[in-house]
């Protein structure tokens, strides 16, 4: 067994295994001509599978299989021996048997559900096993066991695959991320696993428009909080110009009568002949500080006026 073949094998299997869950133990299906061309080329099947795909395999057939290889005669005899020793996979033709290619056919419908293998010399059903997604196809050439690459429609549908997953994941992606940054969390490994670069750049202007959206949502609740506050220290200060416009009043018409309300705490202190200097000095400081806050507020009050 050359290196390289077992490395393609390796290689397709491993394609197999990563894109459409084929496992261990694997599930070879044989028909006649599979199981004519191993007797023929001397292959001992139980042997030499399991080391060629290095993995556990379950040599497989059908009910219809071995009952065409019947109906051949002894031509097939030997055939029908190997055949007989794999294990019975139950097909939908339990009344009626049809063709061991028909059959092999039918098990790998609806995306091989079941993870077959079909080995067949047959190339009839080797092509129409080839227009179906994600079936590994296995023949003997020149008395040798071969893994077929995935055909065209396999690769293509998995192409399509990685696609739709590609989109489907970044759509989601981007709504979790969407969500996360209206919730303030910042998502710094965004588009990290991105696979396709317009996904990727679909992805980065849903999350800026999102960025936009919440920071103009802030600055909206930042200015209605504002107003609010704006409004609030407008009520405050509505008392204040209040007692204000009722000082300047009484100012004003206290004015009116010549005579300001210092004059009558200088007067009081000049009656106060026998208080100490020292408190003579600090009630005409009052008295002036009096003077200075009076005509201070008075102007702060014109102002607002
Ligand atoms: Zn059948």
């Amino acid at each position: 067994m050359k290196i390289t073949r077992q490395k393609h094998a390796k290689k397709h299997l491993g394609f197999f295994r990563n894109n459409f869950g084929v496992r261990e133990p694997y599930q070879i299906l044989l028909d006649g001509t599979f199981c004519q061309a191993a007797l023929r080329g001397r292959i001992q099947l139980r042997e030499q599978l399991p080391r060629y795909l290095m993995g556990e395999t379950q040599l497989c057939t059908t009910r219809c299989v071995l009952k065409e290889l019947e109906t051949l005669g002894k031509d097939l005899y030997g055939a029908k021996l190997i055949a007989q020793k794999c294990q019975v996979r139950n097909c939908p033709h339990f009344k009626n048997a049809v063709s061991g290619s028909d059959c092999l056919l039918s098990m790998v419908e609806e995306g091989n559900p079941h993870h077959y293998f079909v080995a067949t010399q047959d190339q009839n059903l080797s092509m129409k096993v080839k227009k179906k997604p994600g079936v590994p196809l296995m023949f003997i050439i020149q008395n040798t066991m071969v893994l077929d690459k995935p055909s065209s429609k396999t690769t293509h549908t998995q192409d399509l695959k990685d696609v739709t997953d590609s989109v489907s994941y970044e759509n989601g992606r981007s709504r979790k991320s969407a969500a996360a940054t209206s919730n303030g969390v910042d998502n710094k490994n965004k588009g990290q696993l991105t696979k396709h670069p317009l996904a990727q750049r679909a992805v980065e202007r849903r999350g800026h428009e999102a960025k936009i959206k919440m920071e103009m949502e802030q600055v909206l609740e930042i200015k209605a909080k504002g107003g609010v506050q704006n409004l609030e220290d407008s009520e405050a200060e509505l008392p204040q110009h209040h007692g204000q416009n009722e000082e300047r009043l009484e100012a004003q018409h206290k004015e009116g009568e010549g005579k300001w309300p210092w004059f009558e705490e200088e007067r009081l202190i000049g009656k106060l002949s026998n208080v100490s200097l020292e408190q003579q000095n600090s009630l005409g400081t009052l008295a002036k500080n009096r003077e200075k806050g009076t005509i201070f507020s008075t102007l702060l009050t014109s102002s607002y006026l």
